[in-house]
C-alpha cells in the first residue's frame, strides 16, 4: 500500500526510517488510530487533540494543523481504497546523532502514517455480536498511562498473558485491586442497571470511545452513569462487562478468568448502548 512519511507518499517498502530514530530506540513518540467507515472518520477532532496533548507533554514540537492531518488521512483512504480502514498516525521525536536519554534539541520529528483494513462497524445485534473472553490481571505497567505513548511493551506483555490463556483481551487492576483498563481498551461494568467506568487519572488512557459513550449516555436522561473506582470483586460480580476502543466500540465481555459474565451472552444494556453508539458516534 501507499504510506505517508515526512511529507511524501510512497510505497510501504520504499519508506525508510533511521535506526537512530528515538521512536525506535526509546519508544519516544505518540500515535493514534482513527477508524474510517465509507470515507467517514470517527472522532477525528478528538483523536488529533489527544495526539497534540501527548506531543505537548513529551515536548515534541510539530507544526501540523488539524487540516493538514485531515488531508493526510483522506489522501491515505483514497490511495488505499477499502470501506473500513484504520488510519495509523505516528510522530516520533526524530533521528538523533547519538543515543542519550535527555531530549535532544533541534531535531526534526519523524511523521509516519498508513491505512489498514479493519472489521466492519460493530452493531447492537445480540445474535451476531463479536463477543470477548478476557483475563483479569494486576496492572503492572508504568504510572503515566494517560499518555498515549508508543512505549507499549508493558501492554504487549499483559495482552500476551491473556492470549496465552486463550483470551482476547486482558483487564488490569492496580495494587489496591481497583480496575484500571485493559491492554488496549477501557472498561465499563453494569450492575443492577447502573453503568460504571473508572475515573480518568494517570492510571488509564482517556479513550475516545469511552468519551463518546459517556457523551451519548449523558445526552439521554434514562441512564445511571458513574465514573468511580471499581474494585476487582465488583467486576467479577457485574451483570455486564464491556471493553471499549476505537475499533471494538462497545465490546461485550462474556467471560472473565473463565467465569461467565451474567448468562455468558452480551447483555441488554450493552445492546442498547452499542445501538445508541452506532446511531450517534459521528455526532461528536
Ligand atoms: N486503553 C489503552 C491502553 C489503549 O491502548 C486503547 C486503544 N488505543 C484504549 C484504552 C481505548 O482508546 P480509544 O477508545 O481511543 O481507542
Amino acid at each position: 500500500g501507499t504510506v505517508y512519511l515526512n511529507g511524501e507518499y510512497l510505497g510501504a517498502d520504499e519508506a525508510k526510517i533511521s535506526p537512530m530514530d528515538r521512536g525506535f530506540l526509546f519508544g519516544d513518540g505518540i500515535y493514534e488510530v482513527i477508524p474510517s467507515y465509507q470515507g467517514k472518520m470517527l472522532g477525528f477532532g478528538a483523536h488529533i487533540e489527544r495526539m497534540n496533548n501527548g506531543l505537548n507533554e513529551l515536548e515534541i514540537k510539530l507544526d501540523y494543523s488539524a487540516d493538514t492531518w485531515r488531508k493526510i488521512c483522506n489522501d491515505l483512504c483514497e490511495k488505499n481504497k477499502g470501506d473500513n480502514l484504520g488510519i495509523y498516525l505516528h510522530v516520533s521525536r526524530g533521528a538523533d546523532t547519538k543515543r542519550a536519554h535527555g531530549y535532544p534539541t533541534n531535531i526534526t520529528p519523524t511523521v509516519f502514517a498508513f491505512a489498514f483494513e479493519i472489521p466492519a462497524e460493530p452493531k447492537g445485534e445480540i445474535d451476531n455480536a463479536t463477543t470477548y473472553t478476557v483475563s483479569l490481571e494486576q496492572d503492572r505497567r508504568w504510572q503515566r498511562c494517560h499518555i498515549k505513548s508508543t512505549a507499549l511493551l508493558g501492554n504487549v506483555i499483559h495482552y500476551q498473558h491473556g492470549a496465552a490463556a486463550g483470551n482476547k483481551e486482558t483487564i488490569l487492576f492496580n495494587r489496591l485491586e481497583e480496575i484500571t483498563e485493559a491492554s488496549s481498551s477501557n472498561v465499563f461494568i453494569v450492575k443492577e442497571g447502573v453503568i460504571s467506568t473508572p475515573p480518568l487519572d494517570n492510571q488509564i488512557l482517556p479513550g475516545i470511545t469511552r468519551w463518546l459513550i459517556l457523551n451519548i449516555l449523558h445526552s439521554y436522561s434514562d441512564f445511571k452513569v458513574q465514573e468511580r473506582i471499581i474494585s476487582k470483586d465488583e467486576l467479577l460480580d457485574a451483570d455486564e462487562v464491556w471493553i471499549t476502543s476505537a475499533t471494538k466500540e462497545v465490546g461485550p465481555v462474556v467471560k472473565v478468568n473463565g467465569k461467565l459474565v451474567g448468562d455468558g451472552k452480551p447483555g441488554a444494556v450493552w445492546q442498547q448502548v452499542q445501538s445508541l453508539f452506532t446511531k450517534h458516534k459521528f455526532d461528536y
